[in-house]
């Protein structure tokens, strides 16, 4: 009978690798806290209806990549592409506008696309992300973007670029969409498939479509940043006042339009050109329509996600695995060593160290090999002899010498030595 495989798209992630994961993780969670967010963590499994009206029903995500659940009673469910939505629905069932506490929120989790799977390109991919609700001046989008920019400087990125856009609001984003549809209506004959069909769907996505001749017919087309309104080019130009402020560099990319529907206004993503196609490590924007939209108080949003495949695909480019600190190793020889050595265990993982021994009643040879193979600096060496006279023998692996110490006296003596080690 064949093995059982995971599903296609979807990775495992091995010992050997999640020492870049916690890094990952808890660089985060230290920083994102120091700017007020705070962790919420939802459900991977929400009403389809949810993604549908927040993310476009004309969206790649929503037309294609959803996967999708009926269940008993037919509902219609989905896997949470990405994180936004989810954390919108949350504001508002919990009505957390009333917590002046609750503003400013972060998750990290596993999120589903049905996308076809190269490398940076998965099916089960996961995000970290950041919310914040309730403000509308700039000064709020500028440290969203040093916060990220923060991050990756913490995490020892450095080939990465800032790109930004405005997307404009609500009253001038329309009218750029008719223009833009006059347009592609004009070049319909040079446009791929798709691109025919987004023109009346969503005629913005031709932006980012790769086929080269839309492209050829797309360097041609009226800009969106062009043709924002007052209000919004003030809101632009105050953004990038604050991130100068910053000094956060960027690069203003006015064909950037994004994947989702409710954004408005400041957009942005952080690019890289190390990984292929898929040049994106994170993405983001405003959104100040959504919490509305979805039966909510009428408060602006903005936030953005950043997608751990490919942070930690770059972090390995540019830098050696996070190393941790190898274990104290119990080599035990007899019964009544083996007996003492497994309490003695227990005292010094009490007292904080990683100890590792011997389960297995093997030869005194075998378990130093193990020691070597695990990296272990010390070595507690339990005989009965030892035992009889309330003695270890302690070897220091790296400087290869060995000595005696007090049994009882062990577990401090050997944090004493990881300490000075470490
Ligand atoms: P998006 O919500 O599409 O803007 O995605 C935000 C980030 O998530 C992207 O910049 C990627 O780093 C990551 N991401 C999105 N889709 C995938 C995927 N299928 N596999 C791996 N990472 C992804």
């Amino acid at each position: 009978m064949e093995n059982i495989q995971a599903v296609k798209g979807m990775n495992d992630i091995l010992p050997d690798q999640i020492g870049w994961w916690q890094f990952v993780e808890s660089t985060t969670r230290k920083l994102f806290e120091r700017f007020g967010y705070r962790e919420i963590r939802t459900p991977v499994l929400e009403k389809l209806e949810l993604f549908a009206r927040s993310i476009g029903e004309s969206t790649d995500i929503v037309e294609k990549e959803m996967y999708t659940i009926a269940d008993s009673r037919g509902e219609w469910l989905a896997l949470r592409p990405e994180a936004t939505a989810s954390i919108v629905r949350a504001f508002i069932q919990h009505n957390l506008q009333a917590d002046p506490l609750a503003r400013k929120f972060y998750a990290i989790g596993p999120m589903f696309r049905h996308e076809r799977p190269q490398k940076g390109r998965y099916r089960q991919f996961h995000q970290i992300d950041a919310e914040a609700f309730g403000v509308e001046d700039p000064m709020l989008d500028a440290e969203v973007m040093y916060m990220l920019g923060l991050l990756l400087r913490k995490l020892g990125l450095t080939a990465v670029v800032l790109h930004i856009n405005s997307l404009g609001c609500t009253e001038c984003r329309p009218v750029f969409r008719e223009r833009l549809t006059a347009f592609l209506e004009q070049n319909v004959g040079r446009l791929c498939p798709d691109c025919q069909r987004r023109r009346h769907t969503n005629p913005l996505r031709t932006f980012d479509c790769k086929v080269d001749r839309c492209q050829a017919v797309l360097a041609e087309a009226p800009l969106l940043l062009d043709s924002i309104c007052g209000h919004c080019a003030e809101h632009f130009s105050r953004v990038k006042g604050y991130l100068e402020d910053l000094r956060t560099p960027y690069v203003i990319n006015p064909r950037m339009v994004r994947g989702l529907d409710y954004y408005t206004r400041t957009t942005f993503e952080i690019i890289t050109d190390r990984l292929g196609a898929q040049n994106a490590v994170g993405g983001g924007g405003r959104y100040d329509g959504l919490v509305r939209d979805l039966g909510g108080p009428d408060v602006p949003g903005i936030g953005f996600a950043i997608g751990m495949e490919r942070l930690i695909l770059l972090l390995q480019q540019e830098q050696p695995a996070p190393v941790g600190v190898p274990p104290v190793f119990i080599a035990v020889l007899g019964e009544r060593a083996r007996h003492r050595g497994f309490l003695l265990s227990q005292e010094i993982r009490e007292l904080g160290l990683e100890v590792e021994l011997d389960y297995e009643r093997r030869s005194l040879k075998s378990q130093m090999r193990r020691a070597d193979k695990l990296g272990s600096r010390y070595v507690l060496i339990l005989g009965d002899d030892e035992i009889e006279r309330n003695q270890a023998q302690l070897r220091d692996m790296q400087e290869k010498t060995q000595s005696v110490l007090p049994l009882s006296d062990a577990p401090a003596q050997l944090k004493q030595l990881m300490i000075s080690a470490a």
